[in-house]
């Protein structure tokens, strides 16, 4: 049976090595032209017990993060963010990364570089295929890992009822690494994110690399990204930052990123994403390598423990329906509570974001958990302390962040909450659900 991967996506080229050590038949479509021009010349953050969990190798170029800083939208106030220190994250290199998700694959799949796919190829309500450089190519199975605006997802008919993105689930980010200016001292605060900087509704951030020569900056907003509004955040950044040099060393370009839940429909008869494809990314930060592998590895063992099972009809919506529920058990229901939080903190005021920061509302710990991708728990012991330490009269403040907090909770159960096998009435009311929680 023959699976074809489009774009070489990190979930995809996992998917291509595991699905291929099983015997299928695996291509992988790739627009760029080699593995060195494929995506990023920079590194992103990645937990470390992903690759512990999945065997993989960690690239020897990586580093521990640093502690963060963050920002209130004027830098009004900034406040300390620490790492979990026994577990810090890593700033890994794409390249290295890709390479290494590259040569697994290529042991088992076919890559064939310099090929855009543009559509997919449907007979009835079955995926049978996609149009590569405009000719027809046949497959059992696609798997869509091209990412955020995949052409393959955006041209399925409605009617298969695989989720959409809009336009404010988006992120628009412009990344770049800088020269650090010259003679520029050490500052005290190397790694600052701003949250609504300049009161728009995203996140930028100015970080001093772990090449010291480096000065690694994201201006990110959600729905899309102006040039005025990102001359406006570079200019605010350099005057706050003098590390800041003119020249760019890498990067320099706007990238989308998914910024929502998991899509609640990821899969289609012949139909599988993947990855950003399928919007695996945290909600509030735009990680996605972590979930992307994770997901490589659950959609493995769901066609592997069917396989086992003796199931002929191995890519019907129905048998790779349990591959969408080990998404959302491992990480895809974490990730709708994090998105109600998301919501809520991006119409926030200025002024709250300031004050939110300032009363260390959200502890170290808060913190910690909502950069991982998990939610914040307020135990009595805990709300009590948060009371004492804001005062009554910001009581009212307090408890709306509770109702958020349990809203957040309440996203979290009904993920959980998934049919486990596929039931179209079940399924669509699960769906209904989720989106009530966003209305
Ligand atoms: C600025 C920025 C910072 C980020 N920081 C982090 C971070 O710190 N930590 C983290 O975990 N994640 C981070 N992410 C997110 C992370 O990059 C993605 O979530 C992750 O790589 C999974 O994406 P993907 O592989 O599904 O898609 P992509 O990385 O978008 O890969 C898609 C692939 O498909 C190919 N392709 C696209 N269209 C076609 C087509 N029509 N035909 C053939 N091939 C095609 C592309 O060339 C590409 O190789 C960041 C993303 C950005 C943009």
């Amino acid at each position: 049976m023959k699976i074809v991967v489009v774009g070489a996506g990190i979930g995809g080229m996992l998917t291509a090595e595991k699905l291929g050590s099983l015997g299928f038949d695996v291509v992988i479509y790739e627009k760029a032209n080699s593995l060195d021009e494929m995506r990023y010349d920079w590194h992103d953050d990645v937990s470390p017990v992903v690759c512990e969990e999945l065997g993989l190798t960690i690239p020897k170029e990586s580093a521990p993060k640093r502690s963060w800083t963050f920002c209130s939208p004027y830098e009004k106030v900034t406040r300390e963010f620490h790492q979990d220190e026994n577990c810090p994250d890593l700033s890994i290199e794409r390249r290295p990364l890709n390479k290494m998700l590259f040569d697994r694959a290529s042991k088992y799949a076919t890559f064939i570089f310099g090929k855009t796919v543009t559509s997919p190829v449907l007979e009835g309500d079955r995926v049978v295929g996609v149009v590569v450089d405009g000719e027809e190519v046949r497959c059992d199975l696609v798997v869509d890992s091209a990412g955020a605006y995949s052409p393959v997802r955006t041209n399925l008919p409605v009617k298969l009822g695989v989720s959409s993105l809009s336009k404010n689930e988006v992120f628009e980010a412009y990344r770049a690494f800088y020269r650090r200016a010259e003679g520029s001292p050490t500052p005290k605060y190397t790694n600052k994110v701003y949250m609504k900087h300049l009161g728009e509704l995203g996140i930028s951030w100015t970080i001093l690399d772990h090449d010291p020569s480096q000065v690694n900056v994201l201006v990110g907003l959600v729905g899309g990204l102006d040039d005025d509004v990102l001359e406006k955040s570079l200019s605010f950044m350099r005057e706050h930052n003098p590390i800041l040099g003119d020249e760019i060393v890498r990067g320099g370009y706007k990238v989308i990123i998914p910024v929502r839940y998991p899509a609640t429909m990821m899969v289609a008869d012949g139909y599988v994403a993947i990855g950003d494809s399928a919007f695996m990314t945290i909600p509030l930060l735009g990680s996605g390598i972590a979930s992307s592998l994770w997901a490589g590895d659950i959609l493995y063992r769901t066609v592997k423990a069917n396989m086992d099972k003796g199931v002929k009809d191995l890519f019907d919506k129905k048998h790779l329906w349990a591959y969408q529920v080990g998404v959302y058990e491992k990480f895809g229901a974490k990730h709708l509570g994090v998105d109600v939080l998301k919501r809520w903190l991006l119409t926030q005021s200025n002024e709250m974001v300031d004050w939110l920061f300032e009363s260390k509302v959200l502890s170290n710990t808060d913190l910690q958990k909502v950069a991982s991708g998990n939610l914040v728990t307020i135990t009595p012991a805990a709300a009590t302390e948060k009371v004492m330490g804001v005062g009554l009269k910001n009581l009212p403040i307090l408890l709306k962040m509770n109702t958020m907090v349990m809203k957040s909770h309440k996203g979290e159960r009904i993920g959980k909450r998934i049919p486990k096998k596929y039931d179209e009435r079940k399924v669509s009311a699960w769906e209904r659900r989720v989106k009530a929680l966003y209305r």
